[in-house]
């Protein structure tokens, strides 16, 4: 039997007993096309967008697809779960302000 752990706190998820969430998180490069159309040589740079979209599809093993692009996945426990989604990008002020519920 797969057991699972929360990532945030490592508790063990008990499979009958805990509902697990999944968070399955994207991370890339944001290439603003204001500042693709603004460049001088516009083509060049599609292009090199176009090549670098092209290596992520094989970016398993290849460093540079790291920078450009990451894929994450989570397993959280209901509690942990409620505080990420109040907090997702665990900012200082979401902080204090969850604090007096604990
Ligand atoms: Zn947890």
């Amino acid at each position: 039997m797969i057991r699972y752990c929360c990532d945030l706190c490592k508790r063990e998820l008990d499979p009958e007993q805990d509902l697990r969430y999944v968070v399955k998180m994207e991370v890339y490069a944001a290439f603003d096309p204001m500042m693709v159309e603004e460049a001088d040589d516009d083509r060049d740079h599609l292009q090199e967008i176009q090549e670098i979209l092209e290596r992520l599809e094989d970016a398993e093993s290849d460093q540079i697809g790291e920078d450009v692009y990451q894929q994450m996945r989570f397993d959280l426990c209901s509690d942990c779960h409620k505080k990420f989604v109040r907090n997702p990008l665990g900012q200082e002020t979401a902080r204090a302000f969850n604090f007096s519920e604990n």
